[in-house]
């Protein structure tokens, strides 16, 4: 029970590595915000053992942003955890990026984990302790990917928020880090369809996919005061893909 009592937000949880952190947060005895654009919300909370919110939230509008902190401050009584996770990857050549596309994966995946951090940091700093976890990715943070111009600015950026924002929060006791996954299967991945997962799959040193179960375990780790030491840093998870 490494998070007993927690509050933990995790973003973008209704299905993939989000649901996967969620629940893996409730298993270690944290009260759990399942929070998603979609309605999938009210299934995984069924899965939540400990107490628990739905909430749905757009992190790309900081006015739901606003609310669910203050949604779960009025219930909970405060925050202690929030997993930046919720982001989209749709694949695009550069050549045929409309300005719409750049600003939609800008605005879900580098704005909303401004928006969300901006709308829990206050209460963080009110109780001298946090943990901020955002999952960015090894595209952006560690390499490029052909078709992800957007998606690898927008993790770069969320790579750069991460290490400035650990430096102003260091004296109020809250610790900001990253996650950089490589390839997970996740609903969101699996479109890419066999051929692509197959050769994903052989390119990777340990000759797996990763699963979202990997990254929660990850993240349970950087919500725990067992890493109250790191602060900043961004950690691959990747099954070595960029290591070769
Ligand atoms: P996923 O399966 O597509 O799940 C993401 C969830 O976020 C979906 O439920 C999605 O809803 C939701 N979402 C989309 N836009 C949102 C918004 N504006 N506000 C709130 N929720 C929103 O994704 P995943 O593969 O689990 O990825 C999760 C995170 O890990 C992302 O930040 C991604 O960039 C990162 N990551 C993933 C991989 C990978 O290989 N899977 C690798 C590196 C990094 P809809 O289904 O309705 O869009």
């Amino acid at each position: 029970m490494k998070l007993k009592d927690r509050v933990a937000i995790v973003t973008g949880s209704g299905q993939g590595i989000g649901k996967a952190i969620a629940l893996a947060f409730s298993r270690e005895g944290a009260r759990v915000v399942v929070s998603d654009i979609t309605d999938k919300i009210y299934e995984v909370q069924k899965e939540i053992k400990t107490e628990s919110l739905a909430i749905k939230c757009d992190v790309s509008k900081m006015e739901d942003a606003k609310k669910m902190a203050d949604e779960v401050v009025s219930k909970f009584g405060r925050i202690d955890i929030l997993v930046n996770n919720a982001g989209i990857y749709p694949f695009k050549p550069f050549l045929e990026m409309s300005e719409s596309d750049w600003d939609k994966v800008i605005n879900v995946n580098l704005k909303g984990t401004f928006n969300c951090t901006k709308a829990v940091v206050p209460y963080m700093v009110k109780q001298r302790y946090g943990k901020i976890i955002n999952i960015t990715s090894i595209a952006g943070t560690v390499v490029g990917f052909p078709q992800l111009v957007h998606y690898c600015a927008s993790k770069a950026g969320q790579t750069g928020f991460t290490r400035a924002l650990a430096l102003e929060l260091a004296p109020f006791n809250i610790n900001v880090n990253a996650i950089a996954p490589g390839p997970i299967v996740t609903p969101g991945t699996q479109v890419l369809g066999n051929e692509a997962y197959e050769n994903f799959r052989r390119a990777i040193p340990l000759q797996r996919w990763g699963e979202p179960e990997d990254i929660a375990n990850l993240a349970v780790f950087l919500a725990s005061d067992e890493s109250k030491n790191i602060t900043g840093q961004v950690i691959v998870s990747d099954g070595g893909y960029v290591t070769q």
